[in-house]
């Protein structure tokens, strides 16, 4: 959305807790009818969000080799805020799991395209047997055929390991206010304030929270009150 939001862009509001102060303040100070206008571009931003989810589809074959997620990190890994059968039978049982006796039917059941769906299984399937993906060039060693009934799938969405955005700091950590101006007294380390804004670090996350970690220690700690 780039629709301006009290003279800023909605890319240089950050999407975070600091995001719901900004609407707050914005709410309070424009009235009710902006207000309803941008409540319902923040509605369509989440709508659109949620919609962007997608299906992982599996045969016999994966659905018995154990656990379907990766049990080494994320929300089923050493935390286990889930845990997650061994079987999958519990998550079958619960419907996140979804199945049927044909690819066709398991489209069905998901309420998608029986024919695009059973096509661009075929499609795959061909591939594997060829052992070369002309459509996206899947390694061949990952080219595993979908064949083995009943079929399953999971619906997915797009998530992430990182927070991104946030108050910006500067170069000495300090945590910067709305108008671009140090904030006294406040510093910050780790991902919030992240110096990537925005964009995910791609695994500079730990270093920057390092290096700031220590500037803003230093800097705190020799701070005149
Ligand atoms: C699965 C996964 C893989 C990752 N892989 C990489 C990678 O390969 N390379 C990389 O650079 N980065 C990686 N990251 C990102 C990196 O781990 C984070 O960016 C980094 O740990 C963030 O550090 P932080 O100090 O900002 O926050 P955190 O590490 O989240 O630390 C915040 C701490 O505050 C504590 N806390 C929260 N609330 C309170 C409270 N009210 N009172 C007291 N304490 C509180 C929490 O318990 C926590 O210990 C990964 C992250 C995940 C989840």
């Amino acid at each position: 959305m780039d629709t301006a939001i009290d003279g800023r862009t909605a890319g240089e509001i950050r999407p975070n807790p600091v995001l719901v102060e900004h609407l707050l303040d914005y709410f309070r100070r424009v009235g009710t009818a902006r207000s309803v206008i941008a409540l319902s571009l923040l509605a369509v931003a989440i709508f659109m969000l949620l919609s962007y989810s997608s299906y992982l589809i599996f045969d016999r074959k994966r659905m018995s080799a154990g656990p379907v997620p990766v049990l080494s990190s994320g929300i089923t890994g050493p935390m286990q805020a889930y845990a997650w059968s061994q079987d999958n039978s519990v998550e079958l049982e619960r419907g996140w799991i979804s199945v049927g006796d044909t690819v066709r039917d398991l489209a069905g059941a998901l309420g998608m395209d029986s024919d695009t769906v059973g096509k661009t299984i075929s499609t795959y399937n061909s591939y594997c047997a060829r052992g070369h993906d002309s459509d996206f060039g899947r390694d061949a060693s990952d080219l595993t055929p979908l064949d083995a009934p009943p079929f399953y799938a999971i619906r997915m969405w797009p998530g992430g390991m990182n927070t991104q955005g946030g108050a910006k700091r500067n170069e000495k950590a300090q945590v910067l206010n709305v108008d671009g101006d140090p904030i006294a007294g406040l510093y910050s380390a780790g991902e919030f304030g992240s110096i990537f804004g925005l964009l995910y670090a791609g695994g500079g996350n730990i270093s920057e929270c390092i290096a700031f970690g220590r500037i803003a220690g230093e800097n705190a700690a020799t701070r005149k009150v």
